[in-house]
């Protein structure tokens, strides 16, 4: 049960924004018994968008979550490459176009633009690519879409960060299948990795579980992650490394 992540903007290459959504999707995704696999960052290019969608569709995620460019203005391109991407044409939502009317009236009314009407750039947020479910924007005028595409189900999010971390957990989350991979944190006492190091592999060996390792604790310990299908893989493997001179505590 593997997961795609992509960013878009080109604020994101220059630094000038540190890519904080990845990090909270791929969390939220890691928590739900996703295993991310990747993580791409394209700038506001219909071209760049397009070939990194294709790209990543060739590796059959089971979802691809993108953030980023879906506002008013011109370098706002994220739908058109998804919908180059997958050979579909932008068309319009009317919903969307009665939900970002409605969006704009209000800020009028409550005196924060001078102007309610929809212009250009407010009405391509109503463009999505063709067959897309639109998500609901709680937060912001541009709508989400959601895709099947061949088997693989598409997320297309907004990327000003308190857009996007709504519409994940409001539209994104309850879209997906239930959780399958499931963490476990340790704090194993032993400081030295290379000494852990041999005791992983064969864990990894004999169990279906996969381990990340960190020094944590001022050098007291080591952190481990242990991902695995379910409680008792997970438990048999923690057990494996105890058996060979472990100390665990849990969590961290
Ligand atoms: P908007 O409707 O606000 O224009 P949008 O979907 O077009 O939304 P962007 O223009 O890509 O979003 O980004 C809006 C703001 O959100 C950017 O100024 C940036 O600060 C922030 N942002 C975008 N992408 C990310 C990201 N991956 N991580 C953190 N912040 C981001
Ligand atoms: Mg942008």
């Amino acid at each position: 049960m593997f997961a795609e992540i992509l960013t878009v903007g080109d604020e994101l290459l220059t630094g000038n924004t540190v890519d904080s959504n990845s990090a909270y999707i791929a969390q939220r995704l890691t928590e739900r018994g996703y295993w991310v696999r990747r993580k791409t960052t394209v700038g506001d290019d219909v071209g760049e968008i397009k070939t990194a969608v294709r790209e990543i569709l060739a590796r059959k995620p089971e979802v691809l979550i993108i953030s980023g460019g879906l506002g008013p203005t011109h370098d706002d391109v994220t739908m058109a490459g998804v919908a180059e991407a997958l050979n579909r044409r932008l068309v319009l939502c009317d919903d969307c176009l009665e939900r970002i009317k409605a969006f704009y009236e209000k800020l009028y009314r409550e005196g924060y633009i001078d102007d309610p009407g929809l212009n250009e750039g407010r009405k391509k947020m109503a463009y999505l690519p063709e067959g897309a479910e639109p998500l609901e924007n709680t937060e912001g005028a541009a709508p989400g879409a959601y895709i099947e595409h061949e088997g693989v189900k598409i997320f297309i999010l907004p990327g000003m960060p308190r857009e996007m971390k709504a519409m994940l957990e409001n539209e994104v989350l309850s879209r997906l299948g239930e959780r399958k991979f499931i963490q476990r944190k340790l704090l194993a006492e032993i400081t030295d990795e290379s000494k852990l190091a041999p005791i992983l592999s064969d864990t990894l060996q004999r169990f279906q579980v996969r381990i990340h390792s960190s020094p944590k604790g001022f050098g007291r310990y080591i952190g481990i992650i242990l991902f695995g299908e379910d409680e008792e893989t997970i438990e048999k493997a923690k057990r494996f490394m105890e058996e060979r001179g472990i100390r665990f505590e849990e969590g961290w």
